[in-house]
């Protein structure tokens, strides 16, 4: 028995009579296999006709299912547009779990005299605490010292390298000042607060020292995050450059867009500063700019940040390129800018501290770093890791007053490291460093710009290009090359 045949007997049957279109109709929908539904939907009909079924049901319901398949075919495909198909994103999958610990905010200063004084008086009390449970709080007073044995905490200055070998400083607190012989000729930097054990000798008022004592850090313990994901971790993209480096820029934002692998379980991107190239940030600077008014520089980068997942929060400060006051802690940016953003940005201070699924970030842009490669013996720009970690045992970011640092006189110290981070990162010297010093992470972040003309008159080599992953679930760093 053909088709048409088992379809006509089989309507005779449940008692609907058609007509021979309808049959056709049934055979484009399916045949046999379409009849029970048909048979279903026409059960009281005496006579079915073509022009009773077009406009009623099969026609209509199938115009409504083709819309819906259109819209949602073009969803797919504006998805698509955005974010490249991915089979499944770890960083999707979790909530964020960000907080601020330490930030600046836009905290402005009056710039007295006495608020500098009040900033150094709290950078004392902060640091001078650490270093006094060191000494088991047997600590004298500066202004009270008698002959033998001292042990005293406080600010450095005036120091003095002798042609012997040696070193020469005064330390002083809210008590008094004394002059310290130390025959060691370790580094020691004007502004950095210290303990010093030695014998005192009050005819000259002098201590002769025996050791140092820095605040110092202990190793910080962790859990790692129990979410499979990632933070990563760029820095100095200076868009509107003639030297931002957009390809290689683009290939990153690409692949965050991707979500690939490594890319999908990326929930947070934090960049150190530096994010335009800005203007009238050094003579001469407009014959290296691209992009010459500062609003549309910050335009063209919102335009990359905006294209990433949504599932990705951006953590942003500003550095010395960037449009707010240069002097440190540096505000977040401005709301005129921070309006280009999408609402997964967040606009810090530079430096700020924030933690991440229980990983203390301590985030800075640098400046201090072109101060203490020259200050500290022995460093280097390809010791930037180093440094670093010299600036957590100081437990401040930028110790030496009076350098290329220009410090906004606050109440508060911001750039004293209160906490000692699980991850720190810097940025602004445009080289890559990673090293991990007692279990802290510590990442120089590369940049995003070719040598400049600037950098090449300084011999300088800059290693743009790459982005520190910070593996929050395996607690490791690993340097992507983009
Ligand atoms: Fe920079
Ligand atoms: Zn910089």
């Amino acid at each position: 028995m053909d088709e048409r045949a088992r379809i006509v007997e089989e309507l005779m049957k449940n008692e609907i009579l058609v007509e021979p279109e309808v049959v056709d109709y049934i055979i484009e929908r399916g045949g046999v296999e379409f009849l029970p539904k048909f048979i279903e939907s026409h059960k009281n009909s005496v006579l079915v006709t073509l022009s009773s079924l077009e406009p009623r049901e099969e026609k209509k319901e199938k115009v409504e299912v083709k819309e819906e398949i259109v819209e949602a075919k073009e969803e797919v495909e504006r998805k698509v547009e955005v974010q490249l198909p991915s089979p499944r994103r770890e960083a999707e999958e979790y909530d964020w779990d960000f907080k601020v610990l330490v930030d600046a905010g836009d905290a402005s200063s009056r710039g007295k005299v006495d608020d500098f004084r009040s900033m150094f008086l709290d950078r004392y009390r902060r640091l001078s605490r650490i270093v006094r449970k060191k000494f088991y709080g047997s600590v004298q007073d500066i202004g009270n010292l008698a002959d033998g044995e001292v042990s005293v905490v406080g600010i450095v200055d005036d120091v003095r390298f002798s042609s012997r070998g040696g070193v020469s400083f005064t330390i002083e607190d809210p008590t008094g000042r004394v002059r310290c012989f130390y025959p060691e000729g370790d580094f020691i930097l004007n502004d950095e607060v210290i303990g010093v054990r030695g014998r005192y000798r009050a005819d000259k008022d002098v201590i002769y020292v025996s050791e140092i004592t820095r605040p110092g850090f202990t190793a910080p313990k962790r859990e790692p995050a129990e979410e499979d994901i990632a933070a990563v971790v760029v820095s100095d993209i200076h868009v509107g450059s003639n030297t931002f480096l957009r390809e290689r820029w683009e290939k990153f934002v690409n692949w965050l867009i991707s979500g690939e692998k490594d890319a999908g379980r990326v929930k947070y991107l934090v960049i150190g500063g530096d994010l335009v190239d800005g203007i009238g940030i050094y003579p001469g600077q407009e014959e290296e700019l691209e992009i010459l008014d500062i609003y549309g520089q910050y335009q063209a980068l919102a335009e990359y940040i905006n294209r990433l997942p949504d599932y990705i929060k951006v953590i942003i400060i500003p550095g010395n390129h960037d449009f707010v006051r240069n002097a440190e802690p540096q505000p977040p940016l401005p709301k005129e800018i921070r309006d280009y953003f999408n609402g997964n940005a967040v606009f810090l201070s530079n430096p700020t501290s924030f933690v991440l699924h229980g990983f203390k970030f301590l985030l800075y842009h640098g400046t201090s770093l072109n101060d203490l490669v020259e200050v500290l013996p022995g460093m280097s720009y390809d010791t930037i890791g180093e440094i670093m970690a010299k600036m957590l045992e100081m437990r401040h970011l930028a110790p030496l007053y009076g350098g290329k640092v220009p410090v906004a006189p606050l109440p508060r110290d911001f750039l004293t490291i209160d906490i000692v981070p699980d991850v720190f990162v810097t940025g602004h010297v445009h080289s890559y460093a990673y090293d991990k010093v007692r279990n802290v992470h510590i990442i120089n972040a590369s940049c995003w710009q070719a040598q400049t003309k600037y950098q090449k008159m300084m011999n300088f080599n800059p290693v743009p290009g790459k982005v520190a992953y910070v593996d929050l679930h395996r607690d490791v760093v690993r340097e992507l090359s983009f």
